[in-house]
Order: structure tokens, then C-alpha cells, then sequence
């Protein structure tokens, strides 16, 4: 299915006819707007000029069309059952070019990203101000402009660069899908890179089997077993290790997705592979060894949290370790003691801007000399 959507010359996403869901801000439109409908014309004008890149107090609302009325007819277009539903992600992630239709408008998906690049350049820039300036409404619309959006750009960059299914598995768990099988089926064509899960959509298969059969590719493809990462929690009647797809864990999507690559940092064990194996009882047998025990537990270092309780966690783990003594003694797997504790505080993952790498050398000298002068 991937692949017709991969080799069209351009992909048309039918939106259907406008659908005027009853509004609940439109009274609140200025005066002499209030009876105006919005209307579809209007939504893609405004992607238009959120997409020129102009400054978002220069971009030209005409005193006939509030501010209001654009983003009400931004909001017809993002009400759009097209955005929850799980098949419908492949069409823009994997076409080389698409276009968005709706009623008899069109936009190409390509203005609706610029839309919201610019935005966000000029929202985290120049217009900050402008937009904080907006009221709560109308910052409301824009949010969930981004929040519709933003993911499936950023499942189309990554799938350039190679993503696991798991990735956009995480990301449009919450999305619908007639048939559940479909939230697994519906998203194979978006992994790409090494580790790719191979399996064949087979509508014959029970949804439990079709969840176990890809926990068990995800273990064999990757090599390690990153189902037990996830929150296991199940509504359907699954082995223990299997995760439920169609149970909706209270937590963030994000949150989930970032434990689940936080969790590659805590591999004490790297180089080892462990024995896992599978029975035909739906057990999923493993072995391992044993490296050491957690003794406590705790967050990592962020430097975003108060600087004065961090440096309290950071003394108490010190004097945990004793490290003040042992400071510059070897630590075995290499570098000293103290760089050794630095690493761990920091979870060996530094974050600059939007990027993250593994830490090194210079950012714990500048972590340093940010706790001296904090201290
Ligand atoms: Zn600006
Ligand atoms: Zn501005």
C-alpha cells in the first residue's frame, strides 16, 4: 500500500466537504463580523500568508475579517476527520508530493509546513510578543494548527532519516482506526533504516495475534527488548510482555516516546546481547547477566529546573558516592571517577536546542563552571 502512495507523481488528500461544526467563539467575533460565516477560502489564504514568512504584525487582516474569522476558518479545515484517522498518515508522509483538498479548495501540503515553520520561527523570534499579544482563543486555534501538523512533519523528516516503526507507532497511537489491526498495519510503511519490522499486513489474523506477532518481530529485528519499555498495561487478553495497542495510557505521547529512546542510555550491558526466545505458549523466555544492583534511584540533571534544588541533588549524590574523595581515581570503564559521575547525572545525553548527543568532555567542564557560579 506504502508503495503507491511512494510513487504517485502527486497524492490528492480528499478532506470531504467543509464540515460547520457549531461554534462556540463566533459571537465572540468583533462587531460588525459576527454575522460573517467563515469560510474555506479565507483558512488557505491565511496558511498562504503564514507561509510567505511575513511578520506576523504585518500580515494584512482587513478590518471586514477578523482575526477571529481566519482562525475559525482554519479551525473548519483542521476539524477534518482526515487528522485522527491512523491510514491517513502514510499519504502525506510518504508522498513525494501532496495536496490537500477540501469541498473545492486546495492547498499543497508543502504551504501548510512552511505555514508553521515560519510561524514557529517567528513565534520563537521577532514575534513572540504578537502572539503572546492574541487572545486565549485565537492562541488556542494556532496550538492546535501545530499540534495537527507538526507531528506528521516530523514523521516525513525522520523517515528521511530512518525512523523504527515505534517511533510513529508512539507518536498517532491515539488516532482511530476501523479496524485495530490497522494501528499497526496502517503505519508500516512509514519505518525506514536498518532496523526495519517485517511483516505482512494479514487480515485473517485475530487483533492479539497480530499485536503478539509484532512485539516478537520488534524483539528479533532490534535485538533487544524494547516492548518492556512501554507501559504494558492491557484491555485485550495478551501475554504479559506483549504491549496493548489499543489500550490509551494517560501519558503524553511524548513522554512515552521520549523514555523509550531515553532507555538505549540505560544499557549496562551494551556489547552483551542476551538469549531471548519465544514458545508457542505465548512466553517470551529470556536470559542475562547480572552487572550490578540500583542502589537508589533518581532523575536526571536538567538544568531548565531550579538551579539552587538541583545543586542540592547533585551534593547529595556526592556524598552518596563519597565521590569527593574519590574523584580522580579510575573509573573502569574509563575517564575518571567525577567524569564518570557527570555522565550518569546527566543520563550521558546532552540537549542543545531541539538536538540531543552524548555528552562529552567540554559540556561537563561548562556544567562546572555553570555550578560554580551558581553556587
Ligand atoms: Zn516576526
Ligand atoms: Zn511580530
Amino acid at each position: 500500500m506504502g508503495r503507491i502512495y511512494q510513487e504517485a507523481q502527486e497524492v490528492l488528500i480528499w478532506l470531504g466537504e467543509p464540515q460547520r461544526a457549531p461554534s462556540v467563539n463566533i459571537e465572540q467575533a468583533t462587531a460588525g463580523a459576527s454575522h460573517a460565516e467563515p469560510n474555506i477560502a479565507d483558512g488557505i489564504n491565511f496558511l498562504h500568508l503564514l507561509a510567505s514568512g511575513e511578520h506576523f504584525h504585518d500580515l494584512p487582516t482587513s478590518p471586514s475579517k477578523s482575526w477571529r474569522l481566519l482562525l475559525e476558518a482554519l479551525r473548519v479545515i483542521l476539524d477534518a476527520k482526515w487528522f485522527e484517522r491512523t491510514w491517513t498518515i502514510q499519504e502525506v508522509v510518504l508522498a513525494k508530493k501532496a495536496s490537500i483538498m477540501i469541498g473545492e479548495y486546495r492547498i499543497e501540503w508543502h504551504v501548510v509546513e512552511q505555514a508553521w515553520i515560519q510561524w514557529s520561527h517567528h513565534y520563537n523570534s521577532c514575534c513572540g510578543e504578537c502572539n503572546f499579544a492574541l487572545p486565549r482563543a485565537d492562541m488556542e486555534c494556532i496550538h492546535r494548527f501545530a499540534s495537527r501538523i507538526i507531528d506528521l512533519i516530523n514523521a516525513r523528516r525522520r523517515r528521511e532519516l530512518g525512523q523504527t516503526l515505534l517511533q510513529p507507532l508512539l507518536k498517532f497511537k491515539a488516532r482511530e482506526a476501523t479496524d485495530e489491526r490497522d494501528k499497526i498495519y496502517g503505519l508500516l510503511g512509514l519505518q525506514s533504516g536498518s532496523a526495519i519490522v517485517d511483516i505482512k499486513p494479514n487480515y485473517k489474523l485475530a487483533l492479539e495475534k497480530v499485536f503478539e506477532d509484532f512485539a516478537i518481530e520488534l524483539i528479533r529485528s532490534q535485538g533487544w527488548l524494547g516492548p518492556l519499555h512501554l507501559d504494558l498495561t492491557q484491555i485485550l487478553a495478551l501475554p504479559s510482555w506483549v504491549p496493548d495497542w489499543t489500550y490509551m495510557s494517560s501519558e503524553p505521547a511524548d513522554y512515552t516516546s521520549a523514555r523509550f529512546t531515553a532507555s538505549a542510555t540505560y544499557r549496562a550491558s551494551e556489547g552483551f546481547i542476551g538469549d531471548f526466545s519465544f514458545s508457542p505458549r505465548h512466553s517470551l523466555k529470556v536470559t542475562g547477566i547480572e552487572v550490578d544492583y540500583i542502589a537508589r534511584l533518581s532523575c536526571p540533571y536538567q538544568l531548565k529546573e531550579r538551579p539552587a534544588e538541583q545543586l542540592q541533588v547533585v551534593a547529595g549524590w556526592r556524598e552518596f558516592l563519597h565521590l569527593d574523595s574519590l574523584a580522580r581515581e579510575q573509573y573502569h570503564a574509563g575517564g575518571t571517577m567525577e567524569e564518570a559521575f557527570c555522565s550518569t547525572v546527566f543520563a550521558n545525553r546532552f540537549h542543545e536546542s531541539s538536538e540531543c548527543r552524548p555528552l562529552q568532555l567540554e559540556d561537563i567542564e561548562q556544567w562546572r563552571s555553570h555550578l560554580i557560579a551558581t553556587s
